[in-house]
């Protein structure tokens, strides 16, 4: 009587289906928690490159022409071959004391920057975006520009309030671009996993395929939407409805 029942009962395929549940399961509710935090690249993603672009074309130049008495567009034309020189696979190329000392110019960059914050404009939906999303998540900002420009544009934009870190590429990993191993050490640094992160950034190498490799969930920002992939947005946006419909 007692065993008749286990008669018709394979304990096999029982614990293997038990076992596949369990896995759903398991990843269902690792989908839901997953995420703790969002990185988000800066220049042309929440702040547009005004700053940067009016500090090396304009601002610099400017400087250069008055200290070394030469007209503007010859200054500019000058810098502009000194730039391509470097390079920006060089890690001067971003450092503004770097140009200063180059040059021997008496000006302050600090004063350049100051000068040149009027300009500071995030896109139109990155502080709402943001408002509501820092309220679920801790938000950090991962960028290969300088500090020094980090600080200005976060503070001169008033979004420096909504991040809890900023890691800049090439002031504190001493690297030009954002390569796996600056954002495995951020993960190390925030003791989260990579795939409790979810990254968004304009540039696809360095913003999307990069961190998608090492496991965290990418999103890449491409504001003219020729290229309409899963994890392509067009603006911050359509960025929150996609990662609200990741985990629900
Ligand atoms: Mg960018």
């Amino acid at each position: 009587m007692q065993g008749k029942g286990f008669e018709h009962l394979d304990v096999r395929e029982d614990v293997s289906l038990y076992l596949r549940v369990y896995k759903g399961l398991v990843d269902f509710m690792t989908t839901v928690i997953m995420i703790k935090t969002i990185s988000f690249d800066l220049d042309d993603t929440l702040i547009k490159r005004t700053f940067a672009d009016s500090v090396w074309l304009e601002g610099l130049p400017k400087i250069y022409a008055e200290e070394k008495n030469i007209d503007f567009e010859e200054a500019k034309q000058h810098l502009l071959k000194e730039y391509d020189e470097i390079t920006d696979k060089r890690i001067e190329w971003y450092d503004i004391s770097y140009w200063f000392t180059r040059f021997n110019l008496k000006h302050s960059w600090k004063k350049l920057l100051k000068n040149y914050k009027h300009v500071i404009e995030p896109y139109p939906e990155t502080e709402d975006v943001l408002k509501r999303l820092h309220e679920k998540y801790d938000l950090i900002i991962i960028s290969n520009a300088k500090k020094e420009f980090i600080d200005i544009e976060l503070e001169e934009s008033g979004l420096k309030k909504y991040f809890t870190h900023v890691f800049s590429s090439t002031s504190d990993f001493h690297k030009v671009k954002k390569i796996a191993e600056f954002y495995l050490m951020i993960c190390d640094k925030l003791k989260i996993k990579p795939n409790e992160m979810i990254h968004i950034g304009d540039h696809e190498e360095f913003d999307y395929n990069t961190p998608k490799k090492i496991g965290i969930t990418s999103f890449y920002l491409n504001r003219n939407k020729t290229n309409k992939g899963k994890f392509t947005v067009s603006n911050l946006k359509e960025f929150e409805e996609r990662i609200s419909k990741l985990s629900v």
